[in-house]
């Protein structure tokens, strides 16, 4: 039965490619690529001959049309992005729902995926957490989209880029505060793999004075805001007296 699979694809190790994945990017018709040129490496590594399209951004909806074209005719399609779990910061969302829409299976074929991986090494808690993706490029846009998860109380997840990584290191300092916990993970899976941990302010530190921190790729993991009675500058007299009942009762 044709479908259209969604396969992961390496984040830097190309050991990480599954054999379930080179099953299905040999098999399938067609396979539709974030970058063909960049996927093409990959796929001539493994000796796949697949016919590649370029599926992005510009043209995910016309190229949506066209694979559900192939799958009517009986073909299935693979999508691949340049790294990582197609749809996690990158192009596929159109074409999936689309193609579900249509009546044909998406079949997700997992694997690497660099929120996932940064998480499960970092050392902050997993069992919440909240991906933001790529903070906006502007400043001021910024600025707000982490006012928006100041108080949130579950791990933040950020991906970032090398010449952005400093302006974001500060506003993060500016909005969220010098002391909270976080972990930078870069180069996963690649031969520089790292990890900085400390304060936010420890390790924007860390990074302005090591120029090799500021380059490859970078998760950025924060730990949630924490409640507690002396530092939330929310609550009122009252609120506060109200707690301190509550927790002696609890005591
Ligand atoms: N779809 C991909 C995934 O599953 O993780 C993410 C694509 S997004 C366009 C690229 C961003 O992912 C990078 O800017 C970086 O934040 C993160 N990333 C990708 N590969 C990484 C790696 N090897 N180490 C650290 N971060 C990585």
């Amino acid at each position: 039965e044709q479908a259209l699979y969604i396969v992961a694809t390496p984040i830097g190790n190309l050991e990480d490619l599954s054999p379930r994945a080179v099953a299905t990017l040999s098999s399938v018709g067609l396979i539709a690529a974030e970058d063909t040129r960049h996927s093409q490496r990959l796929l001539s590594h493994f000796n796949i001959r697949t016919p590649v399209w370029a599926v992005h951004d510009h043209n995910e909806r016309k190229q949506a049309d066209a694979i559900v074209q192939r799958l009517m005719g009986g073909e299935s399609v693979a999508l691949v992005s340049d790294a990582g779990t197609p749809l996690i910061s990158d192009p596929g969302y159109h074409l999936v729902k689309e193609v579900r829409r249509a009546g044909f299976k998406v079949v997700p074929i997992p694997g690497p995926c660099a929120m996932v991986t940064a998480l499960c090494a970092a050392g902050l808690p997993t069992d919440k957490f909240v991906f933001e993706g790529f903070l906006p490029a502007k400043a001021q846009a910024r600025q707000a989209a982490l006012e928006k998860v100041r108080d949130e109380a579950r791990t933040l997840v950020f991906y970032e880029s090398p010449h952005r990584i400093l302006a974001t290191l500060q506003a993060m300092v500016e909005v969220l505060g010098e002391g909270r916990a976080m972990v930078m993970a870069r180069e996963l899976t690649k031969t520089f793999e790292t990890f900085l941990s400390g304060s936010i302010a420890e390790v924007l530190a860390e990074v302005e004075a090591d120029h090799n921190q500021q380059k490859g790729e970078m998760v950025l993991m924060v730990q949630g805001h924490s409640v507690s009675v002396a530092d939330d500058d929310d609550l009122d007299a009252e609120g506060v007296r109200v707690m301190q009942i509550l927790l002696e009762s609890l005591s």
